[in-house]
Parts: structure tokens; sequence; C-alpha cells
């Protein structure tokens, strides 16, 4: 992209200056931190006038750029002074405004009425009209004349300096963000200018690419944006800027996955006669056809002396434990050791206990009674057990004693020494991205092979730049004789007395109940130092925490209003002084217990001597009691879409259809306009809140796709799904939200493969792979900073 022959060279590299940009250089630095040409061209438009504002009203002191009317003008003497005011009223698409000026001069010749012109400032109020208060403008009945057409290229040598300030006549009118002294016109007139010294000689697309992808060069696709004729052009413009940045993204994320591909790992091949044989033997179901074809998958994978890097995909309760444990056993059997991470300790403890069940003597290597010949040990690491069994464990773990080592993610991380690493499963964790992939394969001499489980389906965005790097598979299937669970929200009183009526309708049918709760309350409260570091991670309120701030932006109008959240320890004493619950046996569950406690409760509540089991987010992910067939959520518009479909998929694992009731925040004492069996007709009905919105659309359906899909909607852009740890690579274009972005996100993909198939190193396209190496620092810099 140099600039025109014959014309000043501008580049992206060249420096905003007042040669360049005359006295309009400073306030762009200074306001708007924009120091080159490329910074000016990525100050794009917010929106763009067409005479159809798509703003409804107005507020005091917002500042708006708006085309308006001249209707009437009047000169009236300001008392004291010699000179007089002008008093102007202006029609726009939004409503009537008042614009004055403390002098004729200049303005009255430009405002004529009938006029129409673009008008800038910030709206105030006086009495009950609307005020432009100190505007700029421009007239566009006057640009006719001067108006350069997008194209014609106007040198900088032409501008004397400083570039004309003349509103181009065209039907769009591009709106920038405020800039004092600059109003909106005048940025676009010096990017107009900029833009004519330019040219796409050298354009990083090759040329083939964009005739293939139907795609304008980089400077044509700046002029789009900043200087459309149509709305089209913008969409072209656009479209090349998102395909640059998935493009850039995709090759990154290919390079990566080459080179994985040619790091060495040490091969797992299945072995005859070994744990994985004996342990399939004892199963005590069938393997669902998709278990089948993923352990095929994996198996193979494991064969091959590179590092597997797959991301499981299986709905909740599809019976993903099952298949990280055989690939375990069968890189047991070929000599190596296994580590399983989890995102909680309850869940690590959960997966010990399931594991060392489902292996039974199997687990008794080494001990007296267990399988001597193909026996292995199973260790477990969490951070609050005793110092004693810590070291066991580790001991375990280094000495290759324990083929299985079950523990928290941080803690692996961290401490953990093994004897042969040869593979890594990570449990029911979307927030673990790139970076933390590498941590661990730091653990082993050879890079061990690498299997990350997910519960929550990823959209197919996600799944192809935050997972861009990693095959992936998916357990579509539900082991059969899955009942269907049914939702509802509770969002009034009626409904909420006849939830623990249901309640006990379930105990009384011989079955259990969870009761979900935002926090834990009171003795929490008590120690109110919120945990950081490997401690947060390890503690689910503080997952909550992440997980509930990361869903929703500042949309959501009840967030704020004080409406107290529900907390473990109240909500099982209301339950106990209910009389309609009077021989229930009422357990509690939360991660400030000991984990002795933790154990205690998860073991009786398994065991059925608790019916009701009040806990927090703890049984989130993995926790398995077939038996337990409802669930009520408090505050459950606190949570995010994916963490309700996953504590959803606790109940209804058994034999017995599940429930799951979403009662809102507020519940008894506020009744929620526009939830189902509130008082009908109630005018109210209509003004669902955003959190009604949500509630009814998760209680809609259960299909995980739909609803990693319906999340996304709901998230703000930067939140999506880790995409903040998909290596630190902001997207300043593309939405993962899906849509026509997804295509290109596709298309993308396709041609980065393509590429690098023909030339691994990019060597051809040095612009190209200029590229894609500041995106690989940029997130090599944000791994970094984040330690
Ligand atoms: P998730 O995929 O949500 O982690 P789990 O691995 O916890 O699911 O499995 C859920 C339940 O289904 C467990 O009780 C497990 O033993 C059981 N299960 C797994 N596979 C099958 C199968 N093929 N047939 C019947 N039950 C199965
Ligand atoms: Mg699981």
């Amino acid at each position: 992209m140099r600039g025109k022959e014959g014309s000043a060279v501008v580049t992206l590299q060249t420096p905003l200056s007042s040669r360049l940009l005359g006295s309009y250089a400073q306030p762009l630095q200074q306001q708007r931190g924009l120091q080159t040409v490329e910074d000016l061209l990525w100050f794009l438009p917010r929106r763009y006038l067409d005479g159809q504002e798509e703003l409804t009203e107005f507020t005091e002191g917002e500042y708006v750029v708006l085309e308006g009317t001249v209707r009437t003008v009047a000169k009236r003497p300001m008392s004291g002074r010699r000179r007089s005011m002008l008093n102007v009223l202006i029609s726009t698409a939004v409503g009537d405004l008042e614009v004055t000026f403390f002098s004729v001069y200049g303005h009255q010749d430009r405002l004529i009425p009938g006029a129409k012109g673009l008008f800038e400032g910030r709206v105030g109020r006086y009495g009950s009209r609307w005020q432009l208060s100190h505007p700029s403008y421009e007239m566009l009945s006057d640009l006719d004349d001067d108006a350069p057409t997008p194209d014609a290229g106007h040198g900088l040598r032409d501008q004397g300096g400083t570039p004309g300030l003349g509103v181009v006549a065209r039907a769009l009118h591009p709106v920038y963000l405020e800039v004092r002294g600059v109003p909106s016109w005048t940025i676009n007139r010096l990017v107009a200018t900029v833009l004519g010294a330019m040219s796409d000689d050298g354009d990083p697309l090759p040329a083939e690419l964009r005739r293939r992808r139907d795609l304008p060069g980089y400077v044509a696709a700046m002029r789009h944006l900043h200087l459309p004729e149509h709305r089209d052009d913008v969409a072209k413009g656009k479209k090349r800027l998102k395909y640059d940045e998935a493009l850039l993204m995709q090759l990154a994320l290919g390079m990566r996955r080459r080179a994985q591909q040619q790091a060495p790992a040490v091969p797992r091949a299945p072995r005859q006669g070994g744990l994985l044989e004996a342990f399939d033997k004892r199963l005590p179901f069938t393997l669902t056809a998709g278990q089948r074809a993923v352990g095929e998958e994996i198996a193979a994978d494991l064969a091959r002396s590179h590092p597997m890097n797959r991301l499981l995909q299986g709905e909740v309760g599809s019976g993903k434990t099952v298949v990280a444990l055989r690939a375990m056993l069968a890189v047991i059997d070929a000599g190596g050791q296994a580590a399983l991470l989890a995102p909680t300790e309850v869940l690590a403890a959960q997966h010990y206990r399931t594991i060392t069940t489902l292996l039974g003597d199997l687990a008794q290597g080494g001990m007296l009674g267990g399988d001597l010949d193909r026996g292995t040990r199973v260790a477990l690491l969490t951070g609050s057990q005793s110092a004693a069994a810590r070291k066991q464990a580790l001991l375990a773990a280094a000495s290759g004693e324990a083929g299985i080592v079950v523990g928290t993610h941080a803690l692996i991380q961290k401490h953990v020494q093994l004897a042969d690493l040869g593979l890594v499963v990570v449990d029911e964790q979307h927030r673990f991205g790139v970076e933390q992939r590498d941590a661990l394969r730091e653990k082993a001499k050879k890079p061990p092979h690498v299997l990350v489980m997910t519960a929550t389906p990823i959209p197919r965005t996600v799944a192809m730049t935050v997972f861009g790097d990693m095959d992936t598979s998916v357990l579509a299937e539900l082991p059969a004789g899955r009942q269907p669970i049914g939702s509802f929200v509770v969002g009034n009183r009626l409904w909420y007395e006849r939830t623990w009526g249901r309640v006990a309708d379930e105990v009384r049918a011989g079955r259990q109940v969870y009761v979900v709760c935002p926090r834990i309350g009171e003795e929490w409260e008590e120690r109110s130092a919120v945990p950081t570091g490997a401690e947060a991670l390890n503690s689910e309120r503080a997952w909550l925490t992440m997980t509930d701030a990361m869903y929703y932006g500042d949309d959501d109008p009840e967030r704020d209003e004080g409406v107290p959240l529900r907390g473990v320890h109240e909500v099982a004493r209301e339950l106990r002084e209910l009389p309609a619950l009077r021989d229930v046996r009422v357990g509690i569950l939360h991660g400030r217990l000991t984990p002795d406690e933790k154990d205690r409760a998860m073991a009786a509540f398994t065991a059925g001597e608790i019916d009701v089991l009040v806990s927090t987010t703890v049984v989130e992910v993995g926790v398995d009691v077939p038996n337990a067939t409802l669930m009520v959520v408090t505050n459950s518009d606190r949570f995010g879409i994916s963490q309700l479909h996953q504590l959803r998929g606790r109940v209804g694992r058994g034999e017995h259809p599940g429930l799951c009731l979403f009662v809102l925040s507020g519940v008894p004492d506020i009744d929620h306009p526009g939830t189902p069996g509130l008082r009908p007709g109630d005018p109210n009905d209509q003004r669902r809140s955003p959190a009604v919105e949500r509630m009814t659309a998760i209680a809609a359906t259960n299909d995980g796709f739909e609803l990693s899909q319906l999340d996304l909607q709901y998230r703000r852009e930067g939140d999506i799904l880790g995409a903040r740890q998909s290596g630190g690579t902001s997207l300043r274009m593309l939405s993962l939200r899906g849509g026509d972005d997804a295509q290109i996100i596709e298309a993308a993909r396709e041609d980065a493969a393509a590429l690098l198939d023909q030339d691994p190193t990019l060597a051809g396209q040095p612009h190209l792979s200029y590229l894609v190496n500041m995106v690989v620092d940029e997130q090599q810099a944000a791994f970094l900073e984040r330690g």
C-alpha cells in the first residue's frame, strides 16, 4: 500500500503530522491516540447518516451528528450589546432542535430555510425545547460544486496544508466518535485526502484470493467504509477487513497446528491383554456408537508419534468420563501416565471416586488384594488435602506408581512431577486457552497427548477460533434410556410456593433434589476475603463470580437493583422450617467446607442419605447422582446460559425424567412480569425483562448447540467463551456471534490451509507472513503479561 507515484508517499506507517493533516493532527492524536495513517483509517465511522435516523430520542448532554433541515431563522438583538444573535430551528428525524448562534455573521447566508445540513454538538435542554449548543454544521447544498468524488485521488499537494472542509455530497454521511475541534465531516475529509494518496499496489492479500473471495483491495475497502455511496459499500469494506482478520488468525492457528503436528511425541499404541481390555470387559453398560467412534479416533491419535491435540465436545451426560478413562488406560498400557484435570476440587474428587469405582481392583495395583498383574493406581491431588496425603500422592505421581493422577488445573500445572506423562485430559473446561495448553506441555519431556473435554457445545465460530488449532470430536448421542429434562421459570410467589410442594412430592416418591444458590451466605460473609490466584481457581465461589461477571454487560437492569442473592445457609434453613418439608433430610455443600465435609456431603447425597442438597454451583459440572430428579436454581437469572444448562444436566440422569425450576431473583417478594402463570392479562406481561427473556429461552430448549448460540447473543462480544483467552488476539472486526462472520471465518480457514499447504512458512508471501507474525507476537505478549 504505497502512495501514488508523483504525489507524497503515504503508507500505513506514515505518522499523522501537521504536514499531512494540518492543525487537525494534534486533536486526533491527543484525544483518540491516532498516531499513524493506519490508526486514522481504522478510526472507522460509528454509523452513517442517510436521512433515516436510528436515534429515537434526544438525551441531554449527548454528542450527536444529525442531518437537519433549516425551518426558521430569526435574528434577535442581544440585550446590552450591539451584536445580534441568530435563532435557528431545524428539524431532524429525531425531532426539532433549536440552534443558537451569538453572531449572525457567516451564518445568516448559509442557514436558509429549506436548506439541509449536518449538525454536530451536544444536545441541551432549554425549557421544553431541545437545543444544540455550540454546534458545528455544514450545509449540504453548498457542496455540490467542490465535492470531490472519492476516487479522484486528491494528492496532498492540492490541499495547501489544510484539507478542504466540504462535506462530500453523498447519500451516506459517516459519523465518527467525537473529537473536539474536528467535526465529523472534517475527519471524513481528512481520511478522504489520505486515501486519495494511497493505492492498492502491494496489497498483502494475494490477488488470486481477492478475486476468488470477491474482496476489494485494502485501500478500496477503507474507501468503502469511509466514503460509501451505498450501504452495500460499507458491507463490502467490512467484509474485507473481517476477512483479513480471520485469515491472519487462521494462518497463525494453522502454523501453530502444523508445528505441533511435527513435534515429537511418544506413540502410545494399544496393547493386547492390557488394562483397557480388562476394563472394557467389566464395563456395566455397552458403549454408545459415539463413544466407540470417538474412542477409535483417540486411539489412532495416541498411536502416532506426534502429539494428539483434540477437543471432545459432548452433551451433558453423554458419557465423556468413560471415553477419557479408556484413553488413559490405553496410555498406561503403553507404559505412560495420564493426568486428569478438573476445574473444581469437588469435581476432581468425584472423578477420583468414579474412576476408582469403575476400575475396581484394576485400581489396586501393587496393593494387597489388587490386580497385581495389570493393575494401576489412581492418585488424587487437591489444594486442600492434608500435607501427608498430598505428599503421598505426589510421590506416587513422580515414581510412576500412579498411572492416573487426578487434580485441579492449578495444582497440576504447578507442583506435580510425573515419571512419564503421556496424556493430559482436561475436563469440563472451556476457559482453557492456548497458553494453558502450552504450560501443560512443558510437564513432559516430550509433549504429551492432550484431550480437552467440554460439555458446553461450542459454537462453530468459537470452535474455529479459540480452539482452531485442535481437532474436534463430538459425542452427540446420549446413552439409551435417558429421560428428558423439563424446565420452568418461576417468577412469582404462587409458583414459588408450588416449587417447594414439588420438592416434597419428589422426596416422597423416593427421589432427590438439588437446590442451587449463587452464594454461600452468612458464614462465608464473615470471611469475606475473595480468594485469588490458584485458590480462586479452586473455589467455586470465585468460579461463579468469574463466569457470572463474564456473561452479562450492563444491559441487565436488574443487576444492580440490590435484589439479594440467596445463600446456601439461608435457603437450607428456610427449607428445614417449611411444614411441607418436615421429614425431609436437607444437606448443604459449598466450597468453604473442608474437603472431608465436602466429600461426606457428596457421599451422603449419592448414597441417598440426604434428600435435598442445597449447594452452590459446585454441582455445576460433572456431578452424577442418577436418583436426583429435580433441581431448583435460585437467582437463576444471575447464572450464564451454559452454566444453567450444565446445572440442569445434573438431573434426569437415571430412569426418571428430570425437572429444573429456574427461580428468578427477588421471588417471592417480587413478581416478575412476563413469567408464565402470572396474573393472566397483567398489562406488564408485555414488558419482559432481559432476565425473563433469557430464562424463558433456556427453558424452551434442551439443545446444547442452540443454547450455545443463544448464549453468544446475550454475551458481550469481548467475553465470548474465553475469547479473551484465545491467546490475546483482540478481534476488531469479526464477531463470534455467528451469521455472516461464521462464513467468513470458514472461508479464511480453508484459504489459510491451502496457502500453508503450498507454502508452509509463507516464504513467498513476505507481507502476509509479517502480519501473521504480528498476530503471533501479540498472542505471546499477552501470554507473558498474564504470566
Ligand atoms: P458427561 O459427558 O456429562 O461427563 P458422564 O461421563 O458423567 O457424562 O456420564 C454420565 C453418566 O452416564 C454416568 O453415570 C456414566 O456412568 C453413564 N454412562 C456413560 N456411558 C454410558 C453408556 N454407554 N450407557 C449407559 N450409561 C453410560
Ligand atoms: Mg463429565
